[in-house]
């Protein structure tokens, strides 16, 4: 067991190895140009070990066959087999192909797991964001993105920063905020939280400003707070997501935005009252039904007074 873990992690230093060099390759091109139009450096592909997998279902697997059993490969999640009609899987083949690749790393900053994000958005192309199955060493509820670089800042202020996608976090992170992680657009779970509260209880929310990242708000919310966490949420001007909201306005007024942040439960007072604007008893049962979980949830006493106080008066 220990000696498969070994080379699982083996096998993942040298695809994240193999994805570099692919994007300095001529075949890269495009992928450059693709990073470059979203303001992605050299320096931030070196410290994110950003990669290129090649439109190429082969390369990889003979490139990684002479170092690693059939075994490890298999185990890796690196690579896709059909099954053959007789029942036994067929040769393996690239998994991750014309995408960016971006390392999944642990704790210790080993990679254990790829995303990989699609050049284009045809149909061809499949989903965005692909990620590695859950294999010996990933298990993806029990995983943040950027752990291991987030975690000395996380201490040192003693708060994290929570945002949805691996592009929001590198760039924040780029901007000189150290103490960002990612759920990787997957509602946070218990283990993440049990995960987090080992660095700091103290939590701001920064999720996109959709649909999606509301209701991904919430459920994060409701996680954390039931452990007692102190959450914050920033709503971010303009539909922009983290990412997009520093490249195109700048750390200062991404650091003033979240000098806004709201207390949870004014975010969520807040948020039923946009769910439920009318001034009916109707709508005013509805935003109470809404909130009601929340407040109860609260594992403190004061805090959970002062919240069911907050929102019968508002
Ligand atoms: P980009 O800026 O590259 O378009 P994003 O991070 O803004 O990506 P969102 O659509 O906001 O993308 O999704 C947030 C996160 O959810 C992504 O970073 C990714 O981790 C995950 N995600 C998005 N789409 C998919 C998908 N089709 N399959 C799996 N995970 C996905
Ligand atoms: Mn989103
Ligand atoms: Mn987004
Ligand atoms: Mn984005």
């Amino acid at each position: 067991e220990a000696g498969l873990r070994r080379q699982l992690i083996d096998i993942h230093e040298a695809a994240t190895q193999y994805f570099e060099a692919q994007l300095k390759s001529p075949e890269a091109a495009r992928a450059r140009e693709y990073l470059t139009g979203r303001g992605v450096t050299a320096e931030t592909i070196a410290k994110f070990r950003i990669g290129y997998a090649p439109d190429d279902f082969n390369d990889m697997r003979d490139r990684l066959k002479p170092h690693f059993g059939e075994e490890v490969m298999r185990a890796s999640g690196l690579f896709s087999s059909k099954e053959q009609a007789d029942g036994t899987q067929g040769q393996l083949y690239a998994r991750f192909r014309k995408r960016i690749t971006f390392p999944i790393a642990n704790e210790q900053g080993k990679t254990i797991a790829f995303t990989a994000r699609a050049l284009d958005s045809d149909e061809k192309s499949g989903p965005k964001y692909m990620n590695s199955p859950e294999t010996g060493l990933y298990t993806k509820g029990q995983v943040l993105f950027n752990l291991d670089k987030a975690k000395a800042d996380m201490r040192s202020h003693d708060f994290a920063l929570l945002v949805e996608g691996q592009m929001d976090c590198i760039s924040v992170y780029m901007a000189g905020i150290h103490n960002v992680l990612a759920t990787s657009g997957t509602a946070f779970t218990e283990m993440q939280v049990r995960l987090l509260s080992r660095f700091t209880k103290k939590i701001i929310v920064n999720f996109d400003p959709d649909t999606a990242g509301a209701n991904a708000a919430e459920k994060s919310i409701a996680l954390l707070t039931e452990e007692d966490f102190e959450v914050k949420v920033v709503t971010l001007e303009g539909g922009l997501d983290p990412d997009r909201f520093v490249r195109e306005h700048g750390v200062q007024a991404y650091m003033a935005a979240l000098r806004t942040a709201k207390r949870h439960s004014d975010y969520l007072i807040d948020r039923a009252r946009q769910l439920f604007p009318a001034r009916t008893a109707d709508a005013k049962v509805k935003a109470l039904n809404f909130l009601l979980p929340h407040i109860r949830r609260m594992p403190n006493r004061i805090h959970r007074d002062e919240f069911a106080a907050d929102a019968a008066q508002k």
